[in-house]
């Protein structure tokens, strides 16, 4: 068996003043979320969080071709769909 994916990322942010990146993910298993910011490794809270819980639609930049359909198995081959998730997010800028 594969190893399981525990997480999706569900948002990808740029900050205005330093150009940084940050990645908001959701644990499957509770639909927790996190960020990998400052103000989320250290007071559980952020912006970036914040935005996910009120924008719940995923924001992407395309749609998948066929052929990349096909690869993700329409969307069952989890770790296939991540892979190309995080690389069609839209940033944020915040
Ligand atoms: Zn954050």
């Amino acid at each position: 068996m594969g190893k399981s994916l525990r997480y999706e990322t569900v948002g990808r942010f740029r900050s205005r003043q330093s150009g940084k990146c940050y990645l908001v993910k959701r644990r499957l298993a509770t639909k927790d979320l996190s960020c990998n910011c400052q103000g989320w490794i250290y007071y559980r809270r952020c912006k970036h969080v914040t935005y996910v819980q009120s924008h719940p639609y995923v924001e992407l930049t395309d749609i998948p071709t066929y052929q990349e359909a096909i690869r993700m198995d329409f969307g069952r081959n989890l770790e296939a769909k991540e892979k190309w998730t995080v690389e069609h997010l839209k940033d944020v800028v915040l």
